[in-house]
């Protein structure tokens, strides 16, 4: 398993950027765009944005992008490699939305490498937004999803290390947990978003965090803006993270301001908590502008415009 560090450092060399360039604040404000949370959003980004450059929707642009670590065993924290659940049992949580308020999502769906395109079937298939366990599974498999085994050597490795003290602490900005988010602005000015993980690590069976959740992990309005979020996913739901940060641009606030306004409302409800754990926001507006903010310092996201060609930069945060 490679450190989050280490990995940073990998992909700002393979972007050829400045790391962390003090770009806060300064819009974009350009499309197409594409903003998604850590540092393998670099070779997600690269990915959405052939969709992007090429005239293509935001919607098939994020779904292609976060296949990156979807099928990436190496990423210990999103679809095949992710780790386990406490029992051993790699569940995945994922979902999609897009310009038109369309949404889908599964929780909890094992066996399958790409939870992202089995939530955009449930939105494009059925009358359902959200098909949890069992159920996501099977209709996975009615949709052509190969059952695949996602637990890999290594992941199983680091469980079974685990459970010799089984303690469950999630620790900011380490492996054991991160999820890619991915919201999208293509050049029609069509907005959609995805969000995809494998939840914290080790957590009980069938805990379902925010990435999932509509309103939480992700949310899309086309009038407005879209924002996904990362970091402890329970704190995230009892805000309505990513909605309240799309609303916060909807009363004027900047992306930037929106996402410190969630993060501080997450401070306010929890003040003690808030020090030890980390939550991140990511947002864009409608017309090209991004913002981010953290708990904790660490929290690194990735851009591609036509301005910035896929650069990495770090959150500010609020400790
Ligand atoms: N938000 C994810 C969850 O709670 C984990 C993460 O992003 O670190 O499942």
């Amino acid at each position: 398993m490679q450190s989050s560090r280490r990995r940073f450092i990998k992909w700002s060399a393979l972007a050829s950027l400045t790391p962390l360039a003090p770009l806060l604040g300064k819009p974009a404000g350009s499309k197409p765009l594409v903003v998604s949370t850590w540092n393998f959003g670099v070779p997600s980004n690269a990915e959405a944005w052939k969709v992007l450059s090429g005239g293509g929707r935001a919607l098939d642009a994020v779904e292609r992008g976060v296949w990156v670590p979807e099928g990436d065993a190496k990423e210990t924290s999103v679809g095949l490699g992710g780790l386990p659940d406490r029992d051993g049992r790699v569940t995945l949580d994922a979902c999609i939305m897009d310009e038109f308020a369309n949404c889908g999502a599964v929780a909890c769906l094992e066996h399958i490498v790409h939870p992202v395109s089995v939530a955009r079937k449930v939105m494009e298939k059925t009358p359902h937004v959200m098909l949890v366990g069992e159920g996501a599974l099977q209709f996975a498999l009615t949709q052509g999803f190969k059952k695949e085994k996602l637990l890999t050597p290594e992941s199983e490795k680091a469980w079974k290390e685990w459970l010799k003290k089984a303690e469950y602490k999630p620790v900011a900005n380490i492996e054991n947990h991160d999820t890619i988010g991915m919201i999208a602005l293509d050049m029609k000015q069509n907005l959609s978003g995805a969000c995809t993980t494998s939840g914290m690590a080790y957590k009980m069976k069938g805990r379902v965090g925010d990435s999932p959740i509509i309103g939480a992990g992700l949310y899309v309005d086309n009038e407005v803006g879209a924002a996904t979020s990362t970091g402890v996913g329970e704190e995230v739901i009892r805000i309505c993270g990513s909605h309240l940060v799309v609303e916060l641009m909807r009363q004027g606030n900047t992306p930037q301001e929106a996402c410190e306004k969630a993060v501080q409302r997450i401070v306010k409800n929890q003040p003690q908590k808030s020090k030890e754990i980390q939550v991140g926001f990511l947002a864009i507006d409608k017309s090209g502008n991004y913002g981010a903010y953290a708990l904790q310092k660490g929290f690194t996201y990735a851009v591609y415009s036509p301005e910035i060609p896929n650069q990495l930069f770090e959150a500010k945060s609020h400790y």
